[in-house]
């Protein structure tokens, strides 16, 4: 391997020779060589003494006294063969998701955060994640990426794959990070390009399965819609409703930021592309980092909001297709409204919540516009219950468009989508 621990610090004897100039080499590499053949560098896994070798076969590295194995000193080198490909930021983005996951092990029990060589060194894998996560059981294989532009390379899409087998094999969840922003986003179009790599850097997360809900009612909904076709996407061939999605890593300094985009992968053939689902948006860290069930990477306000311009979306397309066909002849009327109503609230999750406490808010027109959302969407689903409260949903309807009215602009697209569902 590379490093050693030598006078309390990790020294790493390609940085050290980077350091010396040509002439110099030669000495620098005596130097060490003499010091470990004195005891003083040794494994900073096992504490055993290491030598500097020198080889003709192998470059230059540390390594154990004859006889003496280390399992984790193995699995280091593994790791650092497989990382070679990566550039400098590699390692910084490593450690700072590292450190976000790692500090919310105090506060959850059930969260276990550690290098992927060091969780499995005992078990001598072939491939290591960048970072191990176990939560409440589930076990996560997550890998930050870097160099994408070299990605078109078949060899390093064959390795991605690979990766990708082995940790599900192994019963690992992959989340890749994929430094910067490689993808080109045509959002008018609805189209994103792709390199063949990001296929199999795209994952399947919980917010992705509530899409693909989203999408599947509306489907079902319209059975002789072609979804793509109302969105002019020209697919290669027919495409399974498979949201998945891809996360960018930004790197300034220390800070770190993610990119989200949710999609649909086309047939695997060059010019590789998929259609979006999402524009795509930023967030912070610390918010993309929290874990629950998984590693949340999303802004579920957000999503929520990205659901109801979707639908929305969908019914205007509808509604144009509508009315080209009406032109054409006579077919029965379809309205927004419909879509609207049918399609949402079946997709879209409610929290439980204390609805007297939110109503009394309603009431004295304390409640917030998420409030009042969460509360309308909250009412839809449990209408049957209402009575239970000793409510009416006609009332509660109109104290929540009344006190909407008061809070936001009816004209924005929630207040809209409302006055256009219920009317007054
Ligand atoms: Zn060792």
């Amino acid at each position: 391997m590379d490093i050693a621990q030598y006078e309390g610090t990790v020294v790493n004897i390609n940085t050290e020779l980077s350091k010396s100039s040509e002439s110099d080499r030669a000495r620098t590499i005596e130097k060490y060589r003499r010091i470990a053949e004195k005891g003083a560098m040794s494994c900073p896994f096992c504490n055993e003494k290491l030598q500097l070798r020198a080889g003709e076969v192998r470059e230059i590295h540390f390594a154990h006294l004859k006889g003496k194995s280390c399992q984790e000193a193995d699995a280091y080198d593994t790791y650092r063969n497989q990382t070679q490909r990566e550039n400098k930021k590699h390692s910084v983005i490593k450690e700072i998701i590292y450190t976000e996951l790692k500090s919310q092990e105090i506060i959850k029990p059930d969260l276990k955060v550690e290098y992927g060589y060091k969780e499995k060194a005992a078990e001598k894998w072939k491939h290591y994640p960048d970072i191990y996560m176990n939560k409440n059981g589930r076990e996560f294989a997550i890998s930050v990426i870097t160099n994408v532009h070299n990605i078109g390379d078949e060899k390093v899409v064959k390795t991605i794959n690979k990766r990708n087998r082995y940790f599900e094999e192994k019963g690992l969840k992959s989340i890749w990070f994929v430094e910067d922003r490689e993808l080109a986003d045509d959002y008018e179009h609805r189209v994103l390009h792709l390199w063949e790599a990001e296929y199999d850097l795209a994952i399947k997360t919980e917010e992705d399965q509530i899409w693909d809900q989203l999408i599947n009612d509306i489907v079902d909904e319209f059975p002789n819609e072609k979804l793509l076709d109302l969105f002019h996407y020209k697919a290669y061939g027919p495409m399974d409703v498979d949201v998945r999605s891809l996360y960018y890593v930004h790197s300034t300094g220390d800070e770190i930021s993610f990119s989200v985009y949710r999609l649909i992968l086309d047939e695997k053939q060059s010019p590789y592309r998929a259609f979006a689902v999402t524009r795509g948006y930023r967030m912070h860290m610390s918010n993309a980092l929290i874990v629950r069930d998984e590693i949340l990477l999303s802004d579920k306000q957000r999503e929520d909001a990205d659901r109801i311009d979707f639908v929305n979306e969908v019914a205007r397309k509808l509604e144009q297709a509508r009315e080209v066909e009406q032109a054409a002849a006579k077919v029965p009327e379809l309205s927004y409204k419909e879509v609207a109503v049918t399609a949402l609230p079946k997709a879209i999750e409610v929290a439980d919540i204390d609805v007297l406490e939110y109503m009394e808010k309603l009431n004295h027109l304390r409640i917030s516009e998420s409030e009042a959302k969460t509360l309308f969407k909250y009412m839809k689903k449990h209408r049957s219950d209402l009575g239970d409260y000793g409510l009416s949903f006609a009332d509660v309807m109109r104290t929540i468009n009344y006190a909407l009215g008061k809070i936001m602009d009816p004209k924005s697209e929630f207040g809209w989508w409302i006055l256009n569902t219920f009317g007054n």
